[in-house]
């Protein structure tokens, strides 16, 4: 399938519609390995700068797309284009839709991924959710130490891993377990599971269009103020600034 890269503060980002995306995932599917994916936004590429770790992880996904909006500006000052943009929580929402594939919900906190299960399985009666778990707590120090959580996972055999742990914690637990999974793909998506169930309600559709989700954001969440400095002002100084 045709699709290049973009590379944006030293990650490469692939640069695709959101149908490829989807037929990559369920070629994903087919496969007999278990692919990560990454959903990149802004704070991604800033925190990639000094976790050198992160960054390799961001660079040997199998996808990683361009959630953030930031990302299709830094494009443009490269006079590149990204397609489109597309949101981990679209995409996970597009393919969760067709109702073909099995779904794990790992992440969140308690009872999210069960209240997004339930949510979804209202709405979509022949979509196969195989087990949803907040996944206890899950930190830099026991993070290698999750082979029950692993078991438990791997029991039910899901096409697909939804890891809704925050960045980088939840690329990172992919990595660091991707050739133990039993499942075809693994995809960090952030929020995905707490937008689903209702706990975080997903800025208005003009809001997004135009750009400005983080702000809606900010104002539900004033706890996020560090990460929407590093989205709005690092991030943008760090690609004016590049050589
Ligand atoms: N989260 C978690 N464990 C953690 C940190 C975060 O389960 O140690 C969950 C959090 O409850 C939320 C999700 O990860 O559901 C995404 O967190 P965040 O808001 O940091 O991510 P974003 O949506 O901005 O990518």
């Amino acid at each position: 399938m045709l699709n290049d890269k973009i590379e944006i503060l030293g990650v490469e980002i692939d640069n695709l519609t959101m149908g490829q995306a989807i037929l990559k995932i369920d070629q994903m599917v087919n496969s007999s390995s278990c692919h990560q994916i990454a959903t990149i936004n802004p704070e991604f590429l800033v925190e990639a700068r000094h976790d050198k770790k992160f960054k390799q992880i961001l660079n040997q996904a199998s996808l990683a797309i361009p959630d953030g909006i930031g990302l299709l500006w830094a494009a443009r000052r490269k006079k590149e284009n990204f397609f489109e943009r597309i949101t981990g929580a679209d995409l996970v929402m597009q393919v969760i839709k067709k109702q073909q594939h099995s779904f794990y919900f790992l992440g969140g906190a308690p009872g999210i991924a069960t209240r997004a299960a339930n949510k979804l399985l209202k709405k979509y009666p022949r979509l196969n959710i195989v087990g949803a778990i907040d996944g206890g707590i899950i930190n830099d120090s026991n993070l290698a130490h999750q082979k029950q959580l692993i078991y438990e996972i791997n029991k039910t055999k899901p096409d697909i891993l939804l890891v809704a742990l925050g960045a980088p914690k939840q690329d990172k637990f992919i990595s660091r377990w991707q050739k133990d999974l039993n499942c075809h793909v693994a995809i960090g998506v952030g929020g995905t599971l707490d937008y689903i169930a209702g706990a975080l309600p997903r800025a208005p559709h003009l809001w997004q269009k135009i750009g400005l989700e983080w702000l809606w954001r900010l104002f539900r969440e004033p706890r996020r103020f560090k990460r929407i400095y590093r989205a709005i002002i690092v991030f943008p100084y760090l690609v004016l600034t590049r050589k």
